[in-house]
């Protein structure tokens, strides 16, 4: 999935130009889609970098374009679209690498060699996520928590491993020391979750602006894809100079 790895080197700044965003939401001002980010330098690189945890600019720190920023620059093609296909690619190729999913393996191929040419985005989608929910069921064998609410709370281990938190909201959630091993975080927001000494190495779905906007240690333990984050106090590529 290396080629889903954003490489901000490669692009001209396109998640900081071509996305509306606000301030409620860690970006550093309310801003229209299509007008770059005040903090955007000539040579497309982000003025304030270094400063963006101290800052708190929460959005900037989280958001991660699975690669769509340097394939339109270097390729052509309308950023969100690009977003949105490489966001389901890099779901589609996480289900597949997943034992438990071999079953699905057929959909899960055709699925991604239409990706390139998919015209009806939104229908695309819904195939895309029908699968997908089929591909968590068979890896997590201890259901669904009964609120889909969990912001805030803390959580035991009991509450996390083999369970399907998909689109769960895990805002600020304590999920200290925690295994998630066999869990799935298939959209679910981490932002702020405390991830200390949590062990996330052998959970599914999980991407890298969700690392990227939760908090975690030196303990932390993520899938190998997964880089850490520098505001985790290892080293981590964003938008830098
Ligand atoms: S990373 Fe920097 S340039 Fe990009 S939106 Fe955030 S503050 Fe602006």
């Amino acid at each position: 999935m290396g080629e889903m790895a954003a490489d901000c080197s490669r692009c001209r700044g396109l998640c900081c130009t071509e996305l509306y965003f606000s301030r409620c939401d860690g970006f550093p001002a309310d801003k229209a889609a299509g007008v770059p980010c005040a903090h955007l330098t000539a040579g497309f690189r982000c003025d304030i970098h270094g400063e963006l945890a101290e800052r708190g600019l929460k959005g900037c720190m989280a958001y991660d374009c699975f690669g769509a920023g340097q394939a339109a620059c270097e390729g052509g093609g309308d950023f969100h679209r690009l977003f949105r296909l490489r966001q389901m690619r890099w779901y589609l190729a996480q289900a597949a690498s997943l034992k438990p999913c071999g079953g699905l393996r057929d959909e899960l191929d055709a699925l991604m060699a239409e990706s390139g040419g998919a015209e009806d985005i939104d229908a695309f989608q819904e195939r895309v996520n029908a699968v997908l929910k089929r591909a968590v069921a068979l890896v997590c064998d201890r259901g669904r928590p009964r609120r889909g609410d969990l912001a805030g709370r803390r959580l035991r281990g009991d509450e996390t491993a083999g369970r399907d938190l998909s689109m769960v909201l895990l805002i600020a959630a304590n999920l200290r020391g925690c295994s998630l091993r066999g869990t799935s975080l298939l959209g679910a927001d981490l932002r702020d979750a405390d991830l200390s000494g949590a062990d996330l190495s052998e959970c599914v779905f999980l991407t890298q602006g969700q690392v990227n906007g939760a908090r975690g240690d030196e303990k932390t333990k993520l899938p190998p894809a997964l880089r850490r984050p520098e505001h985790w106090g290892g080293g981590a590529a964003r938008r830098g100079t």
